[in-house]
């Protein structure tokens, strides 16, 4: 299939209209899109990411109002974080309105809500005129895509579209946050932070996969964020360094890297490592050392990513 490029918002949502799937930029990273209500077209997004179909997607919507369409009932804490946030790189997952097809939730009797707060991505939801299933629009396990270049790398050939936008803004995947219960939970981290949630809610915790047997996020079992060399975690700079190695972090390294990627801060290197990961692998690089940082506030994110993407199963 030939994956038709374009800027305009209104050409992509076509494409969403006949039933096609089309990436497209939020200020988190590019996501891959589908018409919720569109089993079959929702198939194409498994298949082209080639994702396990136990890992459900995030719901994106254009209004407030659309939100009604995806969620049986909207939760009294559920309404008090879409006042405080939306839109915003927040997820709410709500128990799932009937009409909601139960391959978009991967089975599960609840589905992820949220509102980007980006300009093209608000056009073309709004042009689509139905909430737009999308998971991050990248080959599964891979990094996620945070410019069109990254996406067109993964997709090109596997996809109707790509609505070319700017380099994401922040970098992570959003916040999710599980607003089904009395005590909402931080089932993966992101640019809204535990700290932020909590203002708005003080009960809201973060949800540690050990605590339950069955994740209640299928999605956090699975290997993420890899790209194909190793990574290593550190946080001092005493070691041998082998043959084709690269850095990120805050501080610069005094050893040699065959790539060096310093960050003005957290934000910044947040904003930069998938890229940076993305990188690596086109240069052949082995080992990506990785500067741990502190997990508060978007740390948290991205140290989870990190960590994920350290993990060798
Ligand atoms: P992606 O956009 O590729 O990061 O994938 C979406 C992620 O959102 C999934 O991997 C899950 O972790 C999470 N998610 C989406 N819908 C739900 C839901 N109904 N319940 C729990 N987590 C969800
Ligand atoms: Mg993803």
């Amino acid at each position: 299939m030939k994956t038709i490029l374009t800027t305009l918002p209104e050409e992509a949502a076509q494409i969403i209209k006949n039933g096609g799937t089309v990436a497209f930029p939020t200020e988190t990273v590019y996501g891959l899109g589908a018409n919720v209500f569109d089993a079959k077209a929702i198939a194409k997004i498994f298949q082209a990411k080639q994702r396990p179909n136990d890992n459900p997607l995030i719901a994106h919507v254009g209004s407030l109002e659309q939100i009604k369409l995806l969620a049986a009932e909207i939760t009294p804490i559920a309404q008090k974080f879409i006042e405080a946030f939306f839109p915003a790189p927040l997820t709410l997952v709500l128990p799932k309105a009937k009409k909601v097809p139960l391959t978009a939730t991967a089975n599960l009797p609840t589905i992820g809500v949220r509102m980007p707060e980006n300009d093209l991505a608000l056009k073309f939801l709004k042009s689509c005129g139905m909430p737009v299933v999308a998971p991050s629009a990248n080959l599964s396990g891979k990094p996620s895509p945070t410019t069109w270049q990254a996406v067109f790398e993964d997709l090109s050939g596997r996809i109707d579209c790509i609505l070319q936008g700017e380099p994401t803004e922040i970098g992570l995947e959003s916040t999710v946050l599980d607003c089904t219960s009395e005590i909402p939970l931080v089932l993966r981290s992101g640019a809204i932070t535990l700290e932020q949630l909590q203002k708005v809610e003080p009960k809201t915790r973060l949800y540690k996969l050990s605590e339950m047997e069955t994740p209640k996020s299928p999605g956090l079992k699975h290997r993420h964020y890899s790209p194909r060399a190793e990574v290593i975690l550190i946080s001092n700079f005493k070691f041998q360094i082998p043959d084709s190695s690269a850095f990120i972090g805050l501080n610069e390294p005094r050893e040699k890297f065959d790539l060096i990627k310093v960050c003005k801060s957290i934000e910044d290197y947040a904003h930069s490592v998938f890229a940076f990961f993305r990188e690596c692998d086109r240069e052949n690089i082995k080992t990506i050392y990785c500067e741990t940082v502190e997990e508060k506030g978007i740390g948290l994110a991205l140290m989870d990513r990190l960590k994920r993407a350290s993990q060798t199963s």
